[in-house]
């Protein structure tokens, strides 16, 4: 199956580095023009010097204003990546107020005021766009130390769905990806602990982590037209974690 994103202008957020980066970069692979949104200035520098035809702009999304109008001055885009996400894992017991807002703020708040923006935008212009929100498998089971985090998830997955019902008239799909643990700077802060990374295996049938290529593969195809009728969906891509 060829998938190609030519003549697509696409929307990356957390783009710096993990999951993000590899997204933007498959997209740019399959020939689209990817603007890359993060946080951290040197991680966005190492990504234009490995692909400078890829155009990064450091942003904080948490910055509620700013990121409005930052994202409005971009223009218009055919497809939109909401992958950029905190997670700040806390026992249950000691959830603090300042991470809750912080994390619904970064994982939830920004979605919905980029994606507004960004599908104002396409309706406007009258373009079939595709957006696909980057959730978790935390946002379906119960994980320890994850009540934040998984509530941002799940509060994601809610968006994803209203956002593909108002938003389907118009010809533009939202759709979900749910991994498991991938190895990134975030996965390595939760999973480093081999107790804690096995328990979790031993839950996932395929018993091994994911990859960020299977993250990205399962994003451009969502994204693609190949999925022209998915609309609304929560993909795993967990080896079966959830299902087991
Ligand atoms: P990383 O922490 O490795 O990367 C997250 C990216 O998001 C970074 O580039 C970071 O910017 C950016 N980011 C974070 N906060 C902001 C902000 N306020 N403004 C702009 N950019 C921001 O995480 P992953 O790549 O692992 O995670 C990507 C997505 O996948 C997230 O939505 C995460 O919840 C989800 N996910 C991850 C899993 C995992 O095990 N890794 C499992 C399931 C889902 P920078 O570092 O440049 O400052």
């Amino acid at each position: 199956m060829k998938i190609s994103f030519e003549g697509k202008r696409v929307l990356v957020t957390g783009a710096g580095q993990g999951i993000g980066r590899g997204i933007a970069i498959e997209l740019w692979k399959a020939g689209a023009k990817v603007v890359a949104v993060s946080r951290t200035q040197s991680h966005l520098d190492s990504l234009h010097a490995q692909y400078p035809s890829i155009d990064v702009v450091a942003l904080d999304v948490g910055d509620y204003d700013k990121t409005r109008q930052v994202i409005d001055d971009l223009g218009h885009f055919d497809a939109l990546v909401n992958n950029a996400a905190i997670a700040n894992c806390q026992p249950f017991l000691e959830c603090s107020p300042d991470v809750f807002d912080r994390m619904v703020n970064i994982n939830v708040k920004s979605v919905i005021n980029i994606s507004q923006v960004v599908a104002r935008k396409m309706i406007e212009k009258k373009i079939a766009g595709a957006i696909v929100n980057v959730s978790s498998q935390a946002s379906k089971k119960a994980l320890k130390n994850h009540t934040i985090y998984g509530a941002t998830k799940a509060a994601l997955d809610s968006v994803t769905r209203t956002m593909a019902l108002e938003l389907g008239p118009y010809g533009i799909r939202v759709n979900a990806v749910n991994p498991t643990v991938i190895m990134t700077e975030m996965g390595k802060t939760e999973w480093s602990d081999p107790i804690k990374a096995n328990a979790m295996l031993s839950r996932i049938p395929l018993d091994r982590f994911g990859e960020v290529s299977e993250v990205s593969d399962a994003v451009l195809y969502l994204l693609s037209d190949k999925a022209s009728m998915i609309n609304g969906v929560e993909l795993p891509i967990d080896g079966g974690f959830l299902a087991a």
